[in-house]
């Protein structure tokens, strides 16, 4: 996947390059709105992640542009704003998703791999275990009739447990992949979110379990 980052602060943009590449993405910049909007236009581009306040041309105005022009690109807006209605412009213009200013690494690399789950899906592509669904778009964990919304971060959590069935998830796993830092909190954090997760699971009356493999991590175990 071929990601453009349209970004003026250099040293912002340079480090969300290093740290897609290091994810395999292959990473392109542009530093101003008129040669992130050239860039895009090449059609090279598998997904944009596209600042708001630019010099030369806002990301707005890019985002207008190419979606009058039709190209369906996904398009992540990273904004220092975090104003309502900078969200709703944005998606007014056709923006797929929106991180506020600073965000985790953690947090964009999920936004990422949801946007381009979202280009190879197939209708049904939530991940499914035991009695349990979990609906990427919403947020939701669904088990029958009954259906919890997730935070973010349990979100992520129940990502990896379902992708890792029949395997031990690490808490170190956890910690790289959603906390960045991995001091102490972090450690006590994942605890803390398991057993968040274990009450959604009972409140929408799954069997599914997380099981605790001492000093090792979690696992799922179905019914
Ligand atoms: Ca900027």
């Amino acid at each position: 996947m071929k990601i453009l980052i349209v970004e003026d602060e250099k040293g912002l943009a340079e480090a969300l390059g290093e740290i897609l590449k290091r994810e395999g993405y292959s990473v392109d910049l542009a530093f101003d709105g008129k040669s992130g909007l050239e860039k895009v236009l090449t059609g090279r581009y598998d997904c944009m992640i596209l600042d708001i306040m630019l010099p030369l041309m806002n990301g707005l105005d890019v985002l207008s542009y190419i979606r009058v022009k039709e190209m369906d690109i996904p398009v992540l807006l990273l904004t220092a704003k975090s104003e309502v209605e900078d969200k709703i412009n944005g998606l007014d213009c056709g923006a797929d998703d929106y991180l506020t200013k600073p965000f985790e690494t953690g947090e964009l690399l999920a936004r990422i791999r949801a946007i381009s789950r979202r280009l190879n899906s197939s209708p049904d592509i939530n991940p499914k275990f035991g009695d349990i669904t979990l609906e990427l778009k919403k947020c939701e964990l669904i088990c029958g009739g009954n259906t919890v919304v997730l935070g973010r971060k349990e979100f992520r959590m129940m990502e990896l447990l379902i992708s890792n069935t029949g395997h031990i998830v690490t808490k170190e796993t956890f910690v790289n992949e959603i906390w960045e830092s991995g001091d102490e909190s972090a450690y006590n954090n994942v605890e803390v979110y398991i057993s968040f997760l274990r009450k959604k699971l009972q409140l929408i009356h799954s069997g599914v379990q997380i099981k605790t493999r001492r000093g090792i991590g979690y696992c799922l175990e179905g019914s």
